[in-house]
């Protein structure tokens, strides 16, 4: 909706209002269908160990069972079902890109959404879930927020990628209103050290209890706090990221400019592990959303025990994935227990996605590069290079017969709305995408630097 004609040209209460009715549709059909039941389950299980493990045990059979009977990738393999999950074999996203008909379930009624991931390598995935699907990670996200102090009624800033405010525009209000959600979302695609001190006004002037937010945008909101030796002037119950690898510095910089604690939860949309840090700052696995199991990385760095995480869906049996491997890595604890009171096992940190960014037209940084190339059709992987402010370079390795000049076309369409028209974007193809230490590709190079 953000980037149809209609809403980029309509007046600013227009656009609140059209995302406010978006909004309470979407609240009503979670409504209608209902995870009331399921988030009573889960918020009921959490402190208790014995309670968790066999509805986790229950829900893996489930799932297994599932996959054996009606997806094809595993009826081939006519795995005998008194066998456990180490008898499934690891799937990684190439198998998935080979072969992700084979992954889809034979039961497909109903509504089916697509949503595309893309991760570190830029390479999309599309990944089909059913509306059960959607309603129970609903049902995971709103039990995380309550962890994180939410209360019916409680008002939140969003500051994440959505677009509300289009592109082209110059001027604030660079946020937006949603009436029934009690919401204001704020675009992270303008922020710019000029409009900082506008988004903490308008936050603190809506009376914000709880931020969303990307780590990237609310660590530069903190740093700007930090360098102008304010802080956030409202008071806070907490604030919650997501999608982005958030560091222990970072995290510890936004917690004491915003005076709050920071909630901060990993999730792909594999859907294939939840992990989420308490009050406690402790990494929790949640481990009845998904299976998960952390595969011996072999490798040390800094003296510290690396893992891989491999993870089974519970809440897709449209598109069930087993024991896959993410590619994302976590920091191994020796702790058995926390603070917090919660029975979910603990994680020491999360290694996740590389946090690169470009600079914008207006010098905002911008971070959420994995959207740009979602929809295009024929890009492996790709990465931006910006050594001048005025010029950015896509580096793509792309299948041949499928990018061609329209899907060029689009790529660089597509950086043009997140960085602004005035910025040259080039497409060279390259047979390889420069890697760093540890094996990760970055998503962006960007040897400019506007301001420290
Ligand atoms: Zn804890």
């Amino acid at each position: 909706m953000y980037t149809s004609f209609l809403y980029q040209h309509a007046p600013v209460l227009v656009q609140n209002i059209m995302l406010s009715v978006r909004a309470l549709i979407r609240k009503l059909i979670r409504e209608k269908h209902g995870n009331a039941k399921l988030l009573q389950q889960i918020t009921a299980h959490s402190y208790n160990e014995q309670a968790i493990n066999s509805f986790a045990a229950e829900q893996l059979q489930h799932t297994l069972a599932n996959a054996a009977e009606k997806v094809p990738f595993y009826q081939k393999l006519n795995i005998n079902m008194e066998l456990g999950i180490t008898d499934f074999p690891f799937i990684d996203k190439a198998m998935l890109k080979a072969q992700k008909e084979q992954f889809f379930s034979h039961d497909s009624n109903g509504v089916i959404v697509k949503g595309e991931t893309s991760g570190t390598t830029g390479q999309a995935l599309s990944i089909p879930q059913n509306l059960n699907s959607v309603l129970r990670e609903q049902a995971f996200v709103s039990r995380y927020l309550t962890w994180a102090g939410f209360k019916k009624g409680d008002k939140r800033a969003w500051l994440r990628g959505d677009m509300v405010v289009p592109v082209a525009t110059k001027s604030a209000p660079f946020w937006r209103y949603s009436y029934f959600e009690n919401m204001i979302l704020l675009s992270s695609f303008h922020l710019t050290v000029q409009s900082m001190p506008l988004y903490l006004h308008a936050m603190h002037e809506f009376g914000v209890d709880i931020i969303q937010a990307y780590p990237s945008s609310i660590v530069a909101l903190a740093k700007y706090l930090q360098s102008t030796d304010a802080y956030y002037p409202g008071e806070l119950k907490s604030i919650v990221t997501s999608s982005e690898s958030l560091s222990k510095e970072h995290k510890a910089l936004i917690e004491e400019r915003f005076k709050c604690v920071v909630f901060d939860w990993y999730g792909l949309f594999e859907r294939v592990a939840a992990i989420g840090s308490c009050e406690h700052g402790r990494y929790h696995i949640f481990t009845d959303y998904a299976y998960v199991e952390l595969l011996p990385a072999g490798n040390m760095i800094d003296g510290r025990e690396r893992a891989e995480i491999v993870g089974t869906n519970f809440n897709n049996s449209l598109y069930p994935l087993i024991r896959y491997k993410t590619g994302d890595y976590v920091v191994i604890s020796h702790e058995t227990s926390c603070p917090c009171g919660s029975s979910f096992p603990i994680v020491e940190q999360i290694e996740g996605r590389i946090g690169d960014y470009l600079i914008g037209e207006d010098g905002q940084k911008i971070a959420i590069l994995n959207h740009i190339s979602k929809g295009v059709k024929g890009v492996l992987a790709c990465q931006f290079y910006q050594q001048q402010k005025e010029k950015i370079e896509i580096r793509v390795v792309v299948e041949p017969n499928v990018f061609d000049e329209q899907q060029k076309a689009i790529l660089i369409h597509n950086t043009h709305e997140r960085v602004g028209y005035s910025i040259e974007v080039q497409v060279n193809e390259v047979p390889q995408l420069e890697q760093t230490k540890a094996g990760k590709i970055r998503q962006a190079i960007c040897t400019y630097k506007e301001h420290k």
